[in-house]
């Protein structure tokens, strides 16, 4: 249920293993909306040919700035811009001929048992329709439908506002900034070229009224001027939300954002929501065991200490924080990508400690995540 990038991913790979899917979509066509999207290198790993086609820039640098104070990294490999309705065509084609089917225009209303797996209650064309299956994968996002009717309780979720801006003449192509600025939001601001002409500016905040005059603020200081918006909600991860339950002698998982399968440090669902699907899948297709899901889970919780942390840092602490990266503790950042976050985390805490007592104090003071 749900043909985004998640969906997707899990139809195509359960296709592949030889069972029947049929991918089960709301909107009433095939017209992903279009939205910038930055991700690590692991992508590469993750997506087929097809998928390669969607990415469109690449970033070698990271800058940092907080409070009039700035340090860069360079990455080793660069990440990677997509662009998300050509990411999910390039999916949609692969599921396709992995053999799964598709019904657009058709809403995941209901689930209850029948006598051998599960009975899906959906409106089709604006039709009440019953379809049957034995397993069903909820990938309808953040507010997943699949989830409450099947007895998950809700994830919680953020604003995210990003607005697409000419490229400002001062930064290059290749070149991601980040601005901590605790005052307005516990997460960051940032700017992701996607070509030499356009970028894309966004924040993530705690509630949206706030968030949207803050970023409206931040765009005006800044002289950026919103030529599109995108926006939406994303889950928080704050624990790992176990991904299968049966209804009868049915199965029901979740994938992705359903999932909160989020990175809550810097709020990225596309590499974690394609290693849920991939795990889900691998669940499917051998009897409920997945490596990839043991080692997601190990992952996600990194992230969410990383948050923890940050969440609770006032602006003298991300001064500090930006003071501290040396030169080695910027080769770690540049060398280890964010996906293999506790690779990451040990290396740069190896070659600059003192980041580590500062993380250390973040846990234990001042006001954080409502746990
Ligand atoms: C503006 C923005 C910028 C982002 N930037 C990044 C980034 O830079 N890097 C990154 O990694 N992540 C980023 N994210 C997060 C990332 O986009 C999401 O984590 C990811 O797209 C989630 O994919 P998904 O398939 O789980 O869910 P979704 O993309 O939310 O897809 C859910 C699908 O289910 C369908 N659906 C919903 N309800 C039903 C129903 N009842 N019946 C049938 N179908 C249904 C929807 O139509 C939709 O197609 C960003 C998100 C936003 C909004």
């Amino acid at each position: 249920m749900g043909g985004s990038a998640a969906g997707l991913y899990t139809a195509a790979a359960v296709a592949r293993g030889g069972r029947p899917v049929r991918v089960v979509e709301s909107k009433p066509q095939f017209e992903p909306a279009a939205r910038t999207l930055i991700v690590t290198d692991h992508f590469r790993r993750q997506i087929g040919p097809s998928g390669q086609e969607s990415i469109v820039n690449e970033i070698r640098r990271f800058e940092l700035f907080t409070d009039g104070r700035s340090a860069q990294v360079a990455l080793n490999k660069p990440d990677l811009i997509i662009e998300r309705s050509r990411l999910i065509s390039a999916l949609a084609r692969e599921a396709q001929e992995a053999g799964a089917s598709f019904s657009y225009d058709t809403r995941f209303l209901g689930i209850g048992p029948n006598a051998r797996g599960l009975r899906l209650e959906v409106e089709s064309r604006g039709k009440r329709e019953e379809l049957h299956a034995d397993s069903v994968v909820g990938a309808d996002g953040a507010a997943s439908r699949v989830a409450r009717a099947s007895g998950w309780p809700r994830v919680e979720t953020v604003p995210l506002v990003q607005a697409i801006v000419r490229l400002p003449k001062d930064c290059p192509a290749d070149t991601t900034r980040v601005w901590f600025v605790p005052d307005d939001t516990p997460y960051f601001y940032w700017l992701i070229p996607e070509s030499a002409e356009r970028a894309a500016v966004g924040v993530i905040g705690e509630r949206g009224s706030d968030t949207k005059r803050a970023f409206e603020r931040f765009l005006e200081n800044k002289r950026l001027h919103a030529l599109e918006w995108q926006g939406a909600r994303i889950p928080v991860y704050r624990k790992w939300v176990p991904v299968r339950r049966e209804i009868g002698n049915g199965e029901v998982y979740l994938v992705g954002d359903a999932a909160a399968q989020v990175k809550v440090s810097t709020v990225g669902g596309i590499v974690t929501g394609f290693r849920g699907a991939l795990g889900v899948a691998q669940a499917l297709l051998q009897n409920g065991k997945s490596q990839e899901l043991t080692a997601l889970r190990r992952e996600l919780a990194t992230h969410w200490l990383i948050r923890r942390v940050l969440h609770r840092f006032q602006q003298e602490d991300y001064s500090q924080l930006v003071d501290l990266l040396n030169a080695a503790a910027r080769r770690s950042l540049g060398e280890i990508n964010r996906d293999e976050s506790m690779r990451l985390l040990w290396n740069v805490a190896r070659r600059q400690p003192r980041l580590l007592l500062l993380g250390l104090r973040g846990l234990l003071m001042g006001k954080g995540l409502k746990e």
